[in-house]
């Protein structure tokens, strides 16, 4: 049995690492690897000469928070509030968005049925925003995996959104029962993600699959290796962008990103600020790497070890911090925890 784990730190953590992975991560979207790393030796030092590059987050988080509120609002997931939240996104206003996205929820916002609104998307933009049903379905995986689902369906209609939706919403209730201290199994936590998309007859999925197995063998590679390998897995047009083939940069489709996201989080188990760093600049859609491996990084190390210039970069973290806070008590409500 695990030692007690502070649920809440585990909640904020994952929010704030949602939100500072997209932030850092901003300013490096669409550009190559290789290019970002000609900006800096030590990045840290960026940072702090160039402040004003990082100065917000992106629709990750907007959208992330939305996913929040909806439900806090419906003590779980309820369609209508999930809808009218991320209808209220479009007066935020959208930061960033992605085509998919904002298409979709245009729609909505005119009364369309989701059924008839979602676009055939397998953008990414369904599993940057899926991390708080991880955590308040932690300890109910059945309905984890229906609420990630009919999450992602109601704006991306592709099959490939979905899964990776579900996959990123079971990876944060496996990591939010591990500590740093203890650890937890590569195999374990394979097996986990693997078996939420297992048995289906979609074709997509099977492909997720090889694609997340492949991950798992290919750890000991290095990280630049790694994204070469897995920033066009499973790409298929219109995602795909013939100039960056066999290059580090991190197509916006939902497989290549979820793979990347996992691949750079269990490269960096030992430390939150290495792992966001080497998440945030992946190349390519590098703010939706972050926000997606910033998820998976703060549902393990919790915010208690997240180094505190890094939260303080963050635009509006205390309101963020409230939601994770909100959305923790409507957890321990519902499931009656003490
Ligand atoms: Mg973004």
């Amino acid at each position: 049995m695990n030692m007690k784990i502070d649920y809440l730190d585990k909640f904020s953590g994952t929010l704030i690492g949602v939100s500072i992975g997209d932030t850092l991560g901003h300013p490096f979207e669409g550009m190559i690897r290789e290019r970002i790393y000609s900006h800096f030796k030590d990045f840290k030092e960026f940072m702090k000469e160039n402040k004003k590059l990082f100065r917000t987050y992106t629709d990750d988080t907007q959208l992330t928070l939305h996913t929040a509120e909806a439900l806090i609002q419906g003590s779980g997931f309820n369609e209508n509030n999930f809808i009218r939240e991320y209808v209220s996104w479009l007066d935020d206003p959208p930061i960033g968005p992605g085509f998919g996205c904002i298409s979709s929820i245009r729609k909505l916002k005119y009364g369309i049925s989701w059924k008839k609104a979602a676009s055939n998307s397998g953008g990414n933009g369904t599993a940057m925003r899926v991390s708080p049903i991880g955590l308040f379905y932690c300890k109910d995986i059945k309905s984890l995996n229906s609420a990630a689902l009919k999450s992602s369906v109601i704006t991306h209609s592709h099959p490939a959104a979905a899964a990776g939706a579900i996959v990123i919403a079971r990876a944060i209730a496996f990591l939010i029962d591990k500590s740093i201290k203890s650890g937890f199994s590569i195999e374990d936590f394979f097996e986990t993600i693997i078996s939420s998309i297992s048995g289906t007859q979609e074709k997509i999925w099977e492909e997720f699959i090889e694609i997340l197995n492949k991950v798992k063998e290919n750890l000991n590679i290095s990280v630049e290796a790694g994204l070469i390998k897995f920033s066009q897995a499973g790409v298929k047009s219109p995602f795909f962008i013939e100039d960056y083939l066999g290059k580090a940069f991190v197509h916006p489709y939902t497989l290549s990103t979820v793979a990347c996201a996992i691949f750079i989080f269990l490269k960096n188990l030992d430390s939150f600020e290495d792992c966001i760093i080497q998440l945030a600049t992946a190349g390519g859609d590098s703010d939706t790497v972050a926000a997606i491996g910033g998820s998976l990084a703060g549902a393990y190390f919790g915010i208690g070890n997240v180094p505190e210039d890094l939260i303080n970069i963050v635009k509006q973290q205390k309101y963020i911090i409230k939601v994770s806070e909100q959305l923790y008590l409507k957890f321990r409500e519902k499931y009656r925890l003490d």
